[in-house]
């Protein structure tokens, strides 16, 4: 990046002295070029981290990012913003926990404000059942170095004195917290990476969607798109929701299905919740935005779609379960409602690997989960495109599970809902 080009408070008091007159686009919007060593399908989160990994860490610059809309458009722009490293199991755990690291250090990686608020996350809990399955992982969390707390039910009160503690149905018995939990900007995320992609080089070519792909001796050699052929000697899909839309163009389909997530915000309050909790149970959950307003979401729709807007019937469901917990909810008055189209896997687990088609990398199956995600999926994806080899920490993202049955099957995270 041009040292002109860096942002901080100088540069902030010299624009405003010169009436912004030297601001610059924060990245190129590019024209497509005939060849690339390599073109990312999606300008999301996971695309536009990868392209930044690729030129940052593995010096390669001749990649293009092929967007069908705007960059952050999709699922990045669409999240409820929560990222943790809450996970159980040995495949997952390590994974997201790198992710949480490399959050912890993004702004100043990226030179970018990302807005990451470490405020912390409690799971609730109404039953013992429910409680014996955190404390197993909170356990594994603290053996990966994530970090977590049981909390009491007179410690969730204090965090969150305005919950409903005493319904007859879901009675709070206590919670899981992650206090390094938090939230970050879900679409400054996505500029972040594209300006420091675009300052090492890479391409970014909005308004471009990908419609088929190239063929030459039995790989793939590029993909066709809506302004032209691109050429590219390696090709990498990260298009969360639309991947199955994709991967039929080669022939095969993939153990995932396309689901609409909803996301809600209410009016503006002043500050009382400080993090976010997860009402599992109760299929709800819920943050405050720095703006004030409440963050909140539930259940995907109950059937397959590949429309970024959702249905009525879940958004009664969403509110009765936030009412069951927040009495004062259905007073409130509600500003936007939105969808977005999540990559739901069998197991609830990603898929990142080389292949299955020779040219082909794939980055796929997020769930409702992959905000989080984002800079680890960015780090282990531009190593395995880099390298043709997974890196240790996705190495059981394989596709072929599903074929051998080494599925890694993160009950409460992946096809169950709330754990967002
Ligand atoms: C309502 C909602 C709430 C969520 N909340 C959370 C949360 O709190 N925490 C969390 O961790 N995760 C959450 N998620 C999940 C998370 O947002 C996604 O898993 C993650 O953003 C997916 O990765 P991405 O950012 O790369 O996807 P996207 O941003 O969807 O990027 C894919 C891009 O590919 C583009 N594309 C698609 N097809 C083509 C084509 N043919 N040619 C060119 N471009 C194409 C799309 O336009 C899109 O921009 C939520 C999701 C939703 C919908």
């Amino acid at each position: 990046m041009l040292p002109h080009m860096r942002y901080s408070v100088f540069k902030v008091l010299r624009d405003g002295l010169t009436s912004n007159r030297h601001l610059q686009p924060a990245w190129r919007d590019a024209v497509p070029k005939p060849h690339y060593d390599i073109v990312i399908v999606g300008g999301g989160g996971h695309g536009m981290a990868t392209a930044y990994y690729l030129a940052k860490v593995h010096g390669l610059t001749n990649i293009a990012v092929v967007e069908k809309g705007w960059i952050g458009g999709g699922n990045a722009g669409r999240n409820t913003t929560i990222i943790r490293s809450n996970y159980l199991l040995a495949a997952n755990e390590p994974f997201y926990e790198w992710s949480m690291k490399l959050w912890e250090g993004l702004e100043q990686e990226l030179n970018y404000n990302v807005m990451v608020s470490q405020s912390g996350i409690i799971n609730l809990i109404h039953s013992d059942a429910q409680r014996d399955a955190y404390v197993r992982r909170g356990n594994a969390m603290i053996l990966n170095g994530a970090g977590a707390k049981l909390l009491s039910r007179e410690d969730v009160r204090e965090h969150l004195p305005f919950l409903d503690f005493d319904n007859g149905r879901f009675p709070i018995k206590g919670g899981l917290q992650q206090p390094r939990a938090g939230t970050a900007r879900h679409d400054a995320v996505v500029w972040g990476y594209a300006r420091a992609a675009s300052a090492l080089g890479v391409d970014i070519i909005q308004n471009c969607e990908v419609v088929d792909f190239l063929f030459q001796d039995g790989r793939i050699a590029g993909v066709k798109t809506t302004r032209g052929d691109i050429k590219a000697d390696k090709t990498a899909l990260a298009v969360a929701g639309n991947t199955s839309r994709l991967t039929s163009k080669l022939g095969f389909r993939l153990p995932i299905e396309s689901y609409v997530l909803q996301a809600f915000i209410s009016e503006g309050l002043k500050p009382f919740i400080h993090g976010a909790f997860t009402f599992g149970a109760g299929h709800f959950y819920c943050s405050q935005s720095d703006k004030g307003e409440l963050v909140f979401g539930g259940d995907i729709d109950g059937y397959n779609s590949y429309a970024q807007r959702g249905n009525l019937p879940v958004v009664e469901d969403v509110f009765e379960g936030g009412a069951a917990l927040i009495p004062f909810l259905p007073r409130l008055r509600y500003l936007r409602q939105w969808a977005g189209i999540c990559d739901m896997s069998m197991d609830g687990s990603p898929i990142m690997c080389v292949g299955p088609v020779p040219g082909l990398y794939l980055n796929a199956a997020w769930n409702y989960g992959g905000f989080k995600a984002t800079p680890a999926s960015g780090w282990c994806f531009a190593h395995t495109i880099a390298r043709d080899e997974a890196h240790p920490l996705n190495k059981n993202f394989r596709i072929d599970r599903f074929r051998t049955g080494h599925l890694i099957d993160e009950k409460g995270v992946g096809a169950q809902p709330n754990l967002h």
